[in-house]
This record gives structure tokens, C-alpha cells and sequence, in this order.
């Protein structure tokens, strides 16, 4: 009736990357997510290997048609070696769809260098006002001759500190909600815009941070979309994006389970391996049972995506379950390594602080994705799926 297998292609992407990122990733990852360096040169090796530009266009470089369980087993894939480095197909895919929806000027001039791995861009949502709500946003785009001017400020910025042109999501003066947002690429070194690094307790070399818009002249081309129709793409692209990222939580997850399981078998207490003790191999047992059941969520929503099945509700609980299963599998790989668990030399604590992010707040809260969740379910009277 049903299927489990990817298919011979998917395989054989999913394995040359499986070398890839146990071999040049898992052994420096540790370092990586101790410094606030964007790893540009691992950055170009994701792009040399086709992974930044799937689903994205292809006559600037990328696979062309969307592809979610492709992109879902990528980043599975890649966050066993690195999990921030997982984290860049998934931003690159929100970000290309929708340059996708740009001017010629500005999908040539942007897509080529973002899926060849030379230049990274952010997207600029969230203000200290407004996260959740994001229809409350109040960064306005009055229009001038020729274009817009932009004013404001937002926050949190993913890739704010290494982009070389963010998104912006901003409003016409005297609209409300999400009426009258509208999306723009700004070239993070045009005139009045200005950024700021911000700390986060993981995700550092992805360059979190803020960026201010002091009056900034937008051409007509750098519009995105339509005027007055800022979200349709991103939320569009948030339906499956959000499985992905629950991918990204569980694969990290799986690779302190096996190291725990590795760990587990030649560590000697009591004159035997901590392997022969319940206390410790029912635990893996427990979440290995856990990180399959969410890893079978997360890929039915991108399969769900993929034949054009409802999937916006499956991919809002492939987005605050699997980070949540994540977190708990890799505190408990950290507990089988005792102290070492603890160690800044050992990858745990790293992937623990990593994949809070996810947990609290990027991409969404899991409180949002409840609320998506059971407003479809109370819209449809039906918890099934
Ligand atoms: C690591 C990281 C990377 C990020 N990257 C980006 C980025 O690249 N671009 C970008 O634009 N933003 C980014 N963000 C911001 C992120 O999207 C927001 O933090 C998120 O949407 C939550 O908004 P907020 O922080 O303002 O919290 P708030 O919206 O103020 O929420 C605070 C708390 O209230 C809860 N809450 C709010 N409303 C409700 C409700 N109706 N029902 C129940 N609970 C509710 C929330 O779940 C949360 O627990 C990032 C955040 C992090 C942590």
C-alpha cells in the first residue's frame, strides 16, 4: 500500500552527502559552533554539491521544480555533520522562492551568486514589536518617484551579519495587519541601512543580529511579488520549509545517539561496558523510538507537500514536535557520556544550544504552530491526518 523508500535518485543524493558530512563536517563542528565565522568555505561545498539551489530555478543554477522531500532529506543529512550548516538549503530555498517572484534585474543579479555558494542573503520579519504578529509589523515603504522609501527596524535576523541583500517586509504607510505589507530585496550596503551582531546561547555562526533601515531609497525593481502582498510567498514556502527544519533537529539528534551508543559499548563501569545497563540502552531505546516517530511526521508532510495534499497543519507539528524530541534525545546522548556530555570539547552541548533555537522561537514558536494546528482541526472537526 504504502512506501518507506526514497527513491534510487533521492538515495544516492541523500548517500554521497551522508560522506560529505561525516567526513569534512561532523570533525569541525564543535569549533564552528563555538565562533560567530560564518564557514563560507563549507558554504560554497554545500552549493558545489547542489544542495543550496534545490528547487530553485534552473538557468541560474538550481534543480528547478520544488522538491520537499529532497530538501527534507538534505538536511537531515547535513545536520549530522553540522547542523547550522543543515540549516542553509532550507534558507536559501525561502529566500531563492521568492526572488523567484522578483524582477529580471533582480533574479539575475541575486540567484547565480546565493545557489553558487558566493553570497548569502536574510529575511528580515520579525521587529522588537512583532514576532508572532507579524501583520502587526510597523517598518513602513512610503513611495517616492522611481521606488520606495524604507524605515524601521527588525530583529533577530537570521544570516543578518554575513548577507549581502536581505528581504524586507514592510508597510504602507496608514495600512493595518497584513493588508499592505509588501516585500523588497535591499542591499545590505545601501545607503541608511545599518546592522548590529546579536548573542544567541546557539546558531553563532549563522550571524543573528538586527538591522536598521534609516530611509532607505528601494528602486521599483527590488519589489517582490506583488505591492500589498509581502506574506503570500513566504508562508507559502513556511508549509514545508517548517518539516525541513524538524529534519534538521532530528538528524542532529540522531548523531549524538549514535555516538552515545559508540560511547556506550567501551565505556567500562562496575568491570562492565554501560552498554549491558538498562538504565542506559533503554534510554537510546526510548528516543530512537521517539526520533523515528517524528522523522516519519516531518517526511509525510513533505510527501504530503509533494503530491499536493493539505500539509500546512503536518508541517506545523513537524515544526515544534521533532526540535522538541531533538532536545531530549541529545540530553540523554549527553547523559551516556557523563561528564564528557558536559565537555565544550564534545559535540552535544553545541547541538543542544543549536537546536533550541528551532525549539523557541525561529522559524515560528511552537505555541503558532498550535495555534495552526488546531484551527485546522477545529475547522475540520477531525484530528486525523
Ligand atoms: C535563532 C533565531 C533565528 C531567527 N531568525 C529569524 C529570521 O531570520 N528572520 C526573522 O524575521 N525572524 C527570525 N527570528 C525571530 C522569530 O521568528 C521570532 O522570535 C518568533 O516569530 C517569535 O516572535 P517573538 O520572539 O517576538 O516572540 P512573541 O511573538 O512576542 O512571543 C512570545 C511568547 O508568547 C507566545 N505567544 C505569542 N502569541 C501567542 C498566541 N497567540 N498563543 C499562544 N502563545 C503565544 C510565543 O509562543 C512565545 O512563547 C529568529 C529567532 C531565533 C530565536
Amino acid at each position: 500500500m504504502i512506501s518507506f523508500d526514497f527513491s534510487a535518485e533521492q538515495q544516492q543524493f541523500a548517500d554521497v552527502l551522508a560522506d560529505f558530512s561525516t567526513q569534512e563536517l561532523l570533525p569541525h563542528y564543535t569549533r564552528r559552533a563555538a565562533s560567530t565565522d560564518f564557514p563560507y568555505d563549507a558554504f560554497k561545498k554545500l552549493a558545489e554539491l547542489g544542495v543550496l539551489g534545490i528547487g530553485l530555478p534552473e538557468r541560474f543554477g538550481g534543480t528547478g521544480a520544488e522538491d520537499p522531500v529532497l530538501l527534507g532529506l538534505a538536511t537531515e543529512v547535513l545536520a549530522r555533520g553540522d547542523v547550522n550548516l543543515a540549516s542553509a538549503p532550507i534558507q536559501v530555498g525561502l529566500v531563492g522562492s521568492q526572488i523567484a517572484a522578483g524582477s529580471e534585474e533582480v533574479q539575475e543579479r541575486y540567484l547565480p551568486p546565493l545557489i553558487a555558494g558566493e553570497e548569502t542573503l536574510a529575511i528580515a520579519l520579525t521587529e522588537p514589536g512583532s514576532g508572532s504578529d507579524a501583520g502587526a509589523l510597523r517598518t513602513t515603504a512610503t513611495a517616492v518617484d522611481d521606488g520606495w522609501i524604507v524605515s524601521g527596524e527588525k530583529t533577530a535576523i537570521s544570516w543578518a551579519m554575513n548577507a549581502s541583500a536581505t528581504l524586507v517586509y514592510a508597510r504602507t504607510p496608514g495600512t493595518t495587519r497584513s493588508t499592505g505589507v509588501s516585500c523588497f530585496v535591499v542591499p545590505m550596503d545601501a545607503d541608511g541601512v545599518s546592522r548590529h551582531h546579536m548573542l544567541g546561547m546557539g546558531c553563532l555562526p549563522i550571524g543573528w543580529g538586527s538591522i536598521h533601515f534609516d530611509d532607505v531609497f528601494i528602486p521599483r525593481t527590488h519589489l517582490i511579488g506583488a505591492e500589498g502582498r509581502g506574506f503570500a510567498s513566504v508562508l507559502n514556502h513556511f508549509d514545508f520549509s517548517r518539516a525541513a527544519i524538524g529534519l534538521m533537529c532530528l538528524g542532529a539528534a540522531r548523531q549524538s545517539l549514535d555516538e552515545a551508543v559508540g560511547y556506550s559499548l567501551q565505556r567500562e563501569t562496575f568491570g562492565r561496558p554501560i552498554s549491558d545497563y538498562q538504565g542506559v540502552s533503554f534510554g537510546i531505546a526510548e528516543q530512537a523510538t521517539y526520533v523515528e516517530a517524528a522523522r516519519l511526521l516531518c517526511y509525510k508532510a513533505l510527501w504530503a507537500r509533494e503530491v499536493e495534499r493539505p500539509h500546512t497543519a503536518l508541517a506545523s507539528m513537524s515544526k515544534w514536535w521533532p526540535p522538541q524530541v531533538a532536545r531530549q534525545a541529545i540530553e540523554v546522548a549527553m547523559r551516556v557520556h557523563g561528564n564528557l556530555g558536559y565537555s565544550a570539547d564534545f559535540p552535544h552541548q553545541a547541538r543542544y544550544r543549536d537546536v533550541m533555537a528551532y525549539l523557541v522561537a525561529a522559524d515560528g514558536s511552537a505555541e503558532i504552530q498550535k495555534k495552526i494546528i488546531s484551527g485546522d482541526i477545529y475547522r475540520r472537526g477531525d484530528v486525523g491526518y
